[in-house]
């Protein structure tokens, strides 16, 4: 993660928010690769599932909604997170995210250690020792075994073994609190009337957005069962414990689909067909398919309305988490809305011939999420040799050309020489009125190429003496292979669409 950190902020992928005062918690900047990168993903993701798909419409919502509409879906009431707070260190933790493992000395249960998931091992043993130290049993023999096995989530411990437990950042036991709910959803205040009666809500996902506008969509009459209502857009979350840089923040990004169906269609089949379809884009983005793994949640801990969850998990530096949640919500959020707005929401179906509130499934991305996941599987450190054929460490961003920030360069082989100058930015600007690319003149060649590979350009394009002198072709050097090879004109014009837009 340090190393993927570094190179954003070095190369201007991603800066802290605010980071002149001293940065903002749980909030980032994207620089001018990151917001390439960034809106690449994007119109990666709405290029597939909604220009390319027919069954699919687009949608943009408001942020700032009626806060009816929070209170129909259940977020007033029920969007929150289990809290914990630290009366001795002041730290606040989130108690689903918290664990206790048992601190056995001698063969004796003694207490308990408290620890964040993705502690390490090391970590929570020397915490136990610490626990040990400050009963004065130095000496006894700590159970390691049942330290590295029995751990049990925080919302779940006992009130004895709250009072037993260190917590991770205190220096005597039973200072947490028990866990209480904590609002994730930011407040605001809409209208000049500063009373309760003007609380608004900043959207905590999108998907709201959509089942308030289904009736719109649904009226406008292009659509038949099942089809689906697509949305990219910010969404807000007052997040007990931001962490682990991009992956978890206050402000971001989502990519929902509503995907309605006939109550009586074979949900199952479709749910299965959606998880595969996004694992396909996942690794059509540049995601390696080992990497991606499915957690279905037990049907216990499904709410109530829900019929079936499957999240698609990636392997992040900071462990194996949450990318993509696609959802089986029966019809219960329209139903919440047709109850609390009294409008109707049935839909006509012409193929039978009957009038129903539709099912859902949902498939939910969050952006932010996505590009950490694009970052890890592109970071690679590996050899090459340079112009004089010597070994060189480099670090390269491998990104599919599809999503790359910048989708080739160009170089002029020397700087100083006018007709090979006005040969490549002739070029450079020809293929920039397509795509985004660069163009740089200064430096040895290979050190150009070294600059490119660290950001991940895939394509480098050198214009030499053969180009002027010869036949007009280029030297097409590959990011990954390093390998180069002489194309003309069209056939680098061909080759770089399919590459970046096939
Ligand atoms: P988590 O359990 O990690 O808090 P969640 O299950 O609450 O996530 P959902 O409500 O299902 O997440 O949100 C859908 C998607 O939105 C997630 O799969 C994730 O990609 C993204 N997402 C959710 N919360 C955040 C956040 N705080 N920062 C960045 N992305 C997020």
């Amino acid at each position: 993660m340090e190393d993927i950190v570094g190179l954003c902020k070095r190369r201007g992928f991603i800066f802290a928010s605010s980071e002149i005062y001293g940065g903002y918690n749980g909030f980032y900047d994207y620089g001018p690769l990151g917001v390439e990168l960034r809106n690449n993903i994007k119109q990666a993701w709405w290029r597939d599932f909604v220009h390319r798909r027919d069954d699919i419409e687009g949608l943009d919502s408001s942020i700032i909604m009626h806060p009816k509409i929070w209170k129909a879906s259940g977020h007033v009431d029920g969007f929150s997170d289990p809290l914990a707070d630290c009366k001795e260190s002041k730290k606040r933790y989130r108690a689903d995210q918290l664990f206790i493992a048992p601190v056995i000395l001698d063969g004796e249960l003694c207490g308990y250690v408290g620890f964040v998931e993705g502690a390490d091992a090391p970590t929570i043993v020397k915490r136990a020792k610490k626990l040990r130290d400050s009963l004065d049993k130095k000496q006894a023999t700590l159970d390691e075994e049942a330290l590295a096995t029995q751990h049990t989530e925080f919302t779940d411990a006992t009130e004895e073994q709250r009072a037993q437990t260190l917590a991770p950042e205190a220096t005597a036991v039973g200072t947490l609190t028990a866990p209480r709910a904590f609002k994730l959803m930011f407040e605001t205040k809409v209208g000049p009337l500063a009373d309760d009666s003007a609380v608004a809500y900043l959207r905590p996902e999108t998907a709201q957005g959509i089942f308030a506008n289904y009736k719109n969509i649904v009226d406008t009459g292009r659509v038949k069962i099942p089809f689906g209502i697509a949305q990219i857009g910010k969404a807000f979350r007052n997040e007990i414990t931001p962490r682990n840089f991009i992956f978890r923040s206050r402000e971001f990004e989502q990519m929902e689909i509503e995907y309605f169906i006939a109550p009586e269609a074979d949900w199952k089949a479709l749910h299965r067909d959606w998880i595969d379809q996004c694992t396909n884009w996942l690794v059509s983005i540049g995601l390696s398919p080992e990497g991606i793994t499915e957690d279905i949640h037990p049907t216990e801990k499904l709410a109530f309305y829900s019929q079936a969850t499957t999240d698609l998990m990636y392997q992040f530096p900071h462990g194996e988490q949450e990318l993509w949640g696609i959802a089986c919500r029966s019809d219960y959020d329209l139903k919440q809305h047709q109850q609390h707005s009294g409008k109707s929401m049935e839909i006509f179906d012409e193929a039978s011939k009957s009038k129903y509130v539709p099912h859902v499934i949902e498939p939910s991305l969050g952006v932010d999420r996505t590009l950490l996941a694009v970052l890890t599987a592109a970071y690679t450190e590996d050899e090459v040799p340079n112009d004089k054929g010597k070994v060189e460490k480099r670090t390269v961003m491998k990104f599919s050309p599809k999503i790359a920030p910048v989708k080739a360069a160009i170089f002029p082989l020397l700087k100083n020489k006018p007709e090979l100058v006005e040969v490549a930015e002739k070029l450079y600007k020809k293929l920039q009125r397509r795509w985004n690319v660069f163009y740089d003149a200064s430096g040895a060649i290979g050190r150009r190429y070294r600059r490119q590979d660290e950001i991940g350009t895939p394509y480098g394009i050198t214009i030499d003496f053969d180009t002027i002198e010869k036949d007009g072709t280029v030297t097409l050097r590959d990011r990954d292979t390093c390998e180069q090879r002489r194309v003309t004109e069209a056939e680098l014009i061909d080759f770089l669409e399919e590459q970046i837009d096939g």
